[in-house]
């Protein structure tokens, strides 16, 4: 572990380096979670490589520029009520959990990654994710509205039942675009009034958001 762990605070300090990780609170955040610990164990030796890795069934954990981008967009504060759609390996609704410090919801649509995340969840201590099977393109209404929704998943548009689930003032993250490579990354903001603004933030490329709100099956 020790090694692993070096390797991990390197990484970490190049991205602050790089002012991808911006605030004290995600640098933090990454060190309490390091990328290793949400991948099999044949992968431990690459999570320190800033490149998405694969997790079973096909999907990927996203690289650790991306997390630190979208958590840093997000702007997470204490007590917010955050929705996060694709789930996959956990790592990042465990860096959400460290930066809310209350209950996180999670959606997965695939039932072997929703086992993988809680396995992976529960060995690195990680309690207040609720990992949930389900369509997260049509969000996760019992517990909504939200202060932020993050999409790690690539969507054909936006879809409109995340936005109706985001609270006066909440933002959602999203990568909309194209089914394989590449989305531009959104931030959609509903102001306190109710009005919709969406601002691009840049290219990215993510696995494809599959649901009735997303593509299809
Ligand atoms: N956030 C993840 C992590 O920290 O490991 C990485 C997510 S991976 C890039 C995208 C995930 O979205 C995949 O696990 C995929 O199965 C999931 N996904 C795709 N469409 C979905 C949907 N409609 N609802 C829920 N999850 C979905």
């Amino acid at each position: 572990m020790e090694e692993l762990d070096e390797r991990w605070e390197r990484t970490v300090k190049a991205l602050v380096g790089e002012r991808l990780i911006r605030s004290e609170e995600v640098r933090q955040a990454f060190l309490k979670y390091p990328r290793y610990l949400f991948v099999e164990e044949r992968y431990r030796g690459y999570a320190h490589v800033d490149e998405p890795l694969p997790i079973p069934a096909g999907q990927t954990i996203s690289a650790p520029h991306m997390v630190a981008i979208m958590l840093e967009l997000a702007e997470l504060e204490p007590g917010m009520k955050v929705l996060e759609i694709g789930t996959g390996s956990g790592w990042n609704a465990a860096l959400i959990a460290e930066l809310v410090k209350t209950d996180v919801y999670t959606v997965e649509r695939i039932p072997e990654l929703v086992e993988f995340a809680r396995r992976n969840l529960e060995r690195a201590g990680v309690k207040n994710v609720h990992v949930i099977l389900g369509d997260g393109s049509k969000g996760f209404p019992p517990k909504a509205p939200y202060d932020r929704i993050l999409v790690t998943a690539g969507a054909p548009k936006v879809p409109e039942p995340l936005v109706e689930q985001l609270k006066p003032g909440g933002r959602l993250i999203i990568p909309v675009g194209s089914y394989h490579l590449w989305q531009d990354l959104y931030i959609v903001e509903k102001s306190e009034t109710g009005e919709i603004r969406k601002r691009r933030w840049g290219g990215v490329a993510f696995v494809p958001l599959i649901g009735e709100y997303g593509w299809g099956e």
